[in-house]
Formats: C-alpha cells, structure tokens, sequence
C-alpha cells in the first residue's frame, strides 16, 4: 500500500457524491510533501472569441471523478509513484489581463521553489506565458511540446503584446523556450496571413500541421522527437484543446475543423514517456460550450495520461 495520497475509490463513496477535487485527491494546502500538483487557473480574459474557460478547471474537476487510478493499457500506476495532490485555484484579477499574468507567474515561483512539478488546468492559453516564466527561471529555456490548431505566435492582437494568441512569440522572444527544441502539432485551419507558420519555422520550430497527422498514427512522430531531444533537456508540454477536432473536443473558445483525434491526442501524450517533461498544461476548456461534458471529460484523461508521462511513472 503506497504512503502517497488516493483517490477516493468510486467503491467507497458514489462518484457524483463527496468533494470534486481533482481525480478524487485530497487538497494540499502545504505543497511541500507535493511530487506534483494539480493547479487551476481560471482566466479567460486573454481569449479572442468565446469566453467560458475561466470555468474550465472546476469543470474538468467534476468529469475527473470518472478517471480511475491505473492505465490498463500502458500499466501506468501515477498515484502509486508520485504524491499527488489538488493545490486549489490561482486567485486572478478579472478585470485585468497584466495584472492577472503578473499573479500567476509570482504563484508559480512560489510552488517552484518545492520540489514538485504542476500540471494546469487552464482558463485560456495566455495562462501558459507566466507559467513558463516561472519555469525558465528554475530551468533555463525550455523544450516545448505544444498541441493545438493555432501557433499562438501571433506579433500582437488588438495591440496586445500579451493574449492567448501571441503567447509562445512572446516566450521565444524572452528565452524561456528554445525553439529548436520546440514541437507545434495540429496546426491547421484559416490564418491572418498566409505567413502566419513561417515566424516560428524561421526560429528553428518544428511545425506539424494537422494534415501530416491525418489518418495515421503520431507514435512515430514522438519516436523521432524523442530520439533527437534525448532524457535530459527539461521539456513543457502545453495541451490546447482545441488542437483536437471539433468533433472530440466542441466545447472550446476558437474550434477548428479538420483536427486531431482522440487516439492521436492520447499517443502525442504517451509520446512524451521518456522525455524529462517537468511540467504541463491543458487549456482552453470552455464549459458554457460543452453541454455533454465531454470535452472536460476528455481533458481530465488527457491529464492523467500527462501524469503517466512523468519520467518516474511506474508502470505494473
Ligand atoms: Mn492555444
Ligand atoms: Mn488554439
């Protein structure tokens, strides 16, 4: 029997009854005995259409109820490998977006400073920008995995240097990432120039369209990624719903059609087995869209496979 924190058993307490942490853990209020903390952040002023993802992290919450503790097809048994735990909300101001970045990137200098690693529940991508600046400080400029249909590489938006839509232009620009170590994968759909891809490729970033992806497996993608990276280089893996198909994931602020599936979105995560990840996100979940709860649902499994990612991850 392991020391670290259970999920409540759905043969202990019905499902849809008791607290809706995520995947039924405790919440820490102390991260220090923490190996990896689950953090919300529910922002969605930096979104450029429908609003709804400041409701995300409660909502994939409430679908996490229904993940269970072991991977049956990997044997992945996170919650017998690390201490994991629920570290609660980020306490942002709605009314501005700066402000909101700066408290975002002040909370995670803070839980770095323990040894834990954290995985976010998104709110809009522009979460993703501070949460780099918080790890670059701790790790240097970092790989970055990225999943989603927009490069999010945009020079500005309505003059905005910062929104979900300019965030990784900005990390490149101040080195928190490296961007030949960097992978963009589902990229897809209309642009506001025909350019819109070429900033990053002239960067070094790997860009993966959605159409090199369709009708087959990604297995081999992350086979290469990994084998040219290796085990060591620290690497962020930033999953933005929406770079999966609308059909798996509409409850999102900016869909597009033609995306990546399910299965594709769970082997890009699996892919990442091997890989010194040190940190993830999934964003964009916006609830008010999802009427079925799907797309949360999907979300929360989409971060237990991140938690079977980690390097540690025993599987039995
Ligand atoms: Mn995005
Ligand atoms: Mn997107």
């Amino acid at each position: 029997m392991s020391d670290y924190n259970q999920p409540l058993s759905g043969n202990e307490m019905p499902r849809f009854a008791g607290t809706a942490t995520m995947f039924r853990l405790p919440v820490a209020l102390d991260p220090s005995s923490v190996d990896v903390g689950i953090v919300g952040v529910p922002l969605d002023i930096g979104t450029s259409n429908r609003v709804g993802a400041r409701y995300g992290p409660r909502q994939i919450r409430a679908e996490s109820v229904l993940v269970r503790p072991y991977g049956m097809a990997t044997g992945a048994a996170p919650f017998d490998s690390f201490n994991v735990a629920d570290l609660g909300d980020v306490a942002l101001n709605t009314y501005n977006l700066e402000k909101s970045v700066g408290i975002i990137e002040r909370h995670f200098d803070a839980l770095l400073q323990q040894n834990l690693k954290t995985i976010s529940l998104g709110g809009d991508h522009t979460v993703t920008l501070p949460i780099l600046r918080a790890y670059a400080k701790k790790y240097g400029p970092l790989a970055v995995m990225h999943v989603d249909a927009h490069a999010d590489m945009n020079e500005e938006m309505f003059g905005e240097k910062v929104t979900h839509g300019t965030i990784f232009r900005r990390a490149i620009e101040e080195n928190l990432i490296d961007p030949k170590k960097m992978i963009q994968v589902g990229l897809r759909a209309t642009g506001y120039a025909a350019e819109d891809f070429d900033w990053a490729k002239s960067k070094g970033v790997q860009v993966v369209p959605a159409e090199e992806c369709w009708y087959h497996s990604l297995e081999p993608l992350m086979e290469d990624y990994r084998s040219n990276l290796g085990s060591e280089h620290p690497v962020y893996l930033s999953f933005d719903i929406d770079g999966l198909d609308p059909s798996c994931a509409p409850g999102t602020g900016t869909p597009e059609p033609g995306g990546l599936t399910t299965t594709q979105g769970i082997e890009l995560i699996r892919g990442c087995s091997g890989l010194n990840l040190v940190g993830a996100d999934l964003v964009e979940v916006s609830p008010p869209y999802d009427p079925s709860g799907n797309t949360a649902l999907l979300a929360a499994n989409l971060v237990f496979e991140m938690l079977c990612a980690l390097p540690g991850c025993k599987k039995r």
